[in-house]
């Protein structure tokens, strides 16, 4: 068994997907990162890239086309909020489809409309042709508060009201709830026999840092952090983009500023502004390397293993494939 703690992007845009040349280097599906903790696999959103991931799973997981007699193949997956570029890709994740798939799914308690409401909603039958419970896969749907913990132990996956007295092969997931996103968002931070990978998308920054934000994310061996806009962009100082403070999503300052007051040990910067073209990106890259210098912009195929034993920082496996896809795309 793998001993391995592994971060996965498949989708990095924010908003809406951006198929196009413009956007090939660091890709154009929304939020999706895939998070591997020995055998088990957790995942953070439900943007488009969770479609590729969904097939990839499908062909790699036997456990999820077994026979009946056969254990279930286990997924978890944690909705930071219900915004559609976090949702959209669901209703084409092929795993939902498979009988012998089992989906643990947590999002937000006290949204104005439960959680479950909102995904048969976007699958009613007047907005998709394939309702949530005619999805052939076994879904435990549950709204989670931010004082409990989500456990993935060898008995399985529950909620706990803490986390005291469990053993180092447990995942365990912790909750923060940040208002910094119109209408909430939730901050994971998933930890594994003492590594931890924290998803901070759709977060605006505070004046001074978010305080809360920084406690929670103290010490994080990867942070995952929103920086969707140029500085000049937000400020409305860019021709052609209104400012976008309030909007709930931060500048690459911002994301630096967190990353250094928690003493993250890298930084991936997350949630890429729609309209933005990969040397856009690329630049962004650049100034958060000159303010945190373990920083990288995430891109699609991004591939992170954060190794138990060790106490380097996590090592980037793939960012040779990108600059090569890169290449051959122009
Ligand atoms: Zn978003
Ligand atoms: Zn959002």
């Amino acid at each position: 068994m793998s001993n391995e703690l592994k971060v996965k992007f498949w989708g990095v845009r924010g908003s809406y997907p951006t198929p196009g040349a413009g956007t090939v280097k660091y890709g154009g599906n929304t939020a999706c990162v895939e998070i591997r903790a020995g055998e088990r696999t957790i995942i953070l959103d439900a943007g488009t890239g969770i479609i590729p991931l969904g097939r990839e799973l499908a062909r790699t997981t036997p456990a999820l086309a077994g026979g009946a007699r056969e254990r279930a193949g286990e997924l978890l997956l944690l909705f930071s909020h219900l915004h559609h570029d976090h949702t959209q890709g669901f209703p084409f994740f092929v795993p939902a489809y498979m009988p012998n798939a089992k989906l643990h799914i947590f999002g937000p308690d006290g949204t104005h409309e439960s959680m479950k409401n909102v995904l048969e909603r976007n699958q009613s039958s007047e907005t998709f042709p394939i309702g949530l419970r005619d999805m052939s896969s076994t879904k435990d749907i549950q709204a989670v508060r931010e004082s409990q913990v989500i456990v993935w132990d060898e008995t399985g996956v529950r909620v706990a009201e803490s986390a005291i007295g469990l053993g180092d092969e447990a995942v365990i997931i912790r909750i923060h709830k940040s208002y910094a996103h119109p209408g909430g968002v939730y901050v994971y931070r998933i930890t594994w026999h003492g590594k931890s990978v924290v998803y901070a998308t759709d977060t605006e920054g505070y004046v001074g840092t978010d305080r809360k934000l920084v406690h929670f994310a103290k010490d994080a061996d990867v942070l995952i952090h929103d920086a969707q806009y140029l500085e000049e962009h937000y400020w409305g100082q860019l021709e052609g983009f209104p400012s976008t403070q309030g909007f709930g999503h931060s500048t690459v300052k911002m994301a630096c500023e967190v990353a250094a007051a928690s003493e993250a040990g890298q930084l991936i910067l997350f949630h890429h502004d729609p309209s933005y073209s990969d040397d856009m990106v690329a630049g962004m890259e650049r100034t958060a390397k000159s303010l945190f210098a373990d920083s990288v912009a995430a891109y699609e195929g991004l591939e992170i293993v954060i190794n138990r034993a060790s106490t380097s920082p996590a090592v980037l496996l793939s960012a040779r494939e990108r600059d090569v896809k890169y290449a051959e795309n122009g």
